[in-house]
């Protein structure tokens, strides 16, 4: 599968951007269990210790103000007594709230028993020395001794437990600190790594394509207009180097046609001038003084020589003007068939010299075409001069018009010759302008801007120009002109 910029710029940063999203959702977790943690010790075990050290100091105290009292009678001592039982009471019904173990539930329920036990006796007690009205021996002094004692050892079995849960808990609470940062690390090495060695990959890739694309572009800018190999490389490079490798191409085409066109028309414009100096330096030199007809002879290349330079050079002008859409057609209704004539009989005579048939094939009446005389006038002349220049000696031309359909809105014109051909790879390009096919030794003066005026001049009209061959049997290039 071949990744994009996009998608791999995504993947470096997605494969980074999802650890850590899956660690944050981890540390979440694992900070919750350790609140969950703290809260229990602080709340629950810390709670519970000091509620019973609190129920362990009370029962020390009632056992002294019982003692005090038994021995001075002093009811103060009692009073005091009293509300330390009260504190008592309450605090080991707090104590109840707190604790969910079933041990320690059972040690407190033992506690609970204990002390009620402990205050019925003292409750006796008072009765005893509230009826003789007097002080009393203390008769249940083991008992009551034993009964406290019983609730201390309770109380702190409770506190020795509540530590033990308490320290459980902190040391789980540490490890759970020390995984949380151990898995921290660990994912946000792993996720780093690998978007470092995704971005790696990517950015090599893309900037050895740049790279090669800049060094390409430089050599295009020296006129080396070879073509870019293809290298593994993201898609959007690969269209890049592609379309790149397409206008290389292109330049490489255009440069040659520059350089065919500058060796065309040096050759059109010097071979008429060298014939012309020619000429006239052996009319000056006075070669053929006193024969007129070897003179008028001279004077008549040098006229030939002088129109083909002249018609060169219009149809360069002809063809600039036209591409830069400056061209004026005086459109007008044009009975096309005594133009085509015309045209005919103005280029019978290179026929005749030739001794190529021309011919026009006879047609039914057709209607007048929208069309600019002139231009319609250079446009059969060049595709009948091309027809009558690139076929051999006892060739044919044959010229027919035919109105498109029955009620066609175009008249077309087809120009069929039994010359030497188009290959069909040119057919297509053979009107761009410059163009002209290679025929080594045999290849006729010309400058290629025929084709492109005519394929001009049929598009202003509205019109189309086409051209089908059979190389070594000859052409037939065929235009439409729409009806008036
Ligand atoms: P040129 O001045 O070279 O004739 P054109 O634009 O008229 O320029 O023609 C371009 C090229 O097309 C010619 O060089 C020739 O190779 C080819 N061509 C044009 N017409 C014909 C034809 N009837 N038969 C064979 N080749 C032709």
């Amino acid at each position: 599968m071949k990744l994009t910029i996009f998608k791999r710029l995504t993947l470096g940063y997605g494969a980074f951007v999802i650890l850590l999203i899956g660690l944050g959702i981890y540390v979440s977790a694992q900070l919750n269990r350790l609140n969950q943690l703290t809260w229990a010790v602080v709340m629950r075990d810390g709670e519970t210790v000091r509620l019973a050290e609190s129920l362990d100091t009370m029962a020390v105290a009632l056992a002294r103000f019982e003692k005090k009292h038994l021995v001075t009678g002093d009811s103060a001592f009692f009073k005091r007594f009293q509300e330390i039982r009260q504190q008592f009471v309450n605090t080991h019904q707090a104590m109840q709230h707190h604790i969910d173990a079933k041990d320690a539930r059972a040690i407190l329920d033992r506690i609970g028993t204990d002390s009620d036990a402990y205050f019925a006796l003292i409750d006796r007690e008072r009765k005893l020395m509230d009826s003789a009205r007097s002080r009393q021996d203390d008769i249940y002094h083991d008992r009551k001794d034993d009964l406290l004692d019983r609730i201390r050892l309770s109380l702190q079995s409770i506190i020795g437990e509540a530590r033990q849960a308490r320290d459980k808990k902190i040391l789980l609470s540490s490890r759970i600190s020390v995984d949380v940062i151990r898995i921290g690390i660990i994912t946000i090495s792993i996720g780093g790594l690998i978007g470092l060695i995704i971005s790696f990959i990517s950015a090599r890739q893309i900037n050895r394509s740049i790279h090669r694309l800049q060094q390409k572009t430089h050599e295009v800018a020296m006129s080396r207009f070879g073509a870019l190999s293809p290298v593994e490389s993201p898609p959007e490079i690969a269209a890049l180097t592609h379309d790149f490798n397409r206008m290389c191409d292109r330049l490489k085409e255009l440069n040659d046609m520059k350089e065919d066109f500058i060796y065309h028309v040096s050759h059109e414009l010097r071979t008429p001038l060298t014939a012309i100096r020619e000429a006239s330096s052996m009319l000056m030199e006075g070669c053929y003084t006193g024969r007129p007809e070897h003179q008028q002879q001279l004077l008549g290349i040098v006229h030939g020589e002088c129109e083909r330079l002249i018609q060169s050079i219009n149809r360069m002008l002809d063809l600039s003007r036209m591409e830069a859409q400056m061209m004026d057609y005086a459109f007008k209704a044009v009975d096309v068939l005594p133009l085509v004539r015309s045209c005919i009989l103005k280029l019978a005579p290179i026929a005749v010299a030739k001794k190529i048939l021309l011919e026009l094939k006879p047609c039914d009446p057709l209607p007048n075409v929208r069309a600019d005389e002139a231009c319609v006038n250079q446009l059969m002349d060049n595709l009948l001069g091309n027809a009558l220049k690139y076929t051999e000696s006892g060739g044919e031309v044959i010229i027919a018009l035919e109105q498109e359909g029955v009620e066609g809105r175009f008249i077309r014109v087809k120009i069929a010759d039994t010359g030497c051909g188009i290959p069909q790879n040119a057919l297509e390009t053979i009107f761009d302008k410059f163009r002209r096919i290679d025929r080594g030794q045999d290849t006729e003066r010309g400058t290629g801007l025929g084709l492109s005026i005519a394929k001009h001049i049929v598009m202003a009209h509205g019109g189309k120009i086409w051209a089908t061959s059979q190389p070594e049997c000859g052409s037939v290039f065929t235009f439409t002109l729409p009806v008036a």
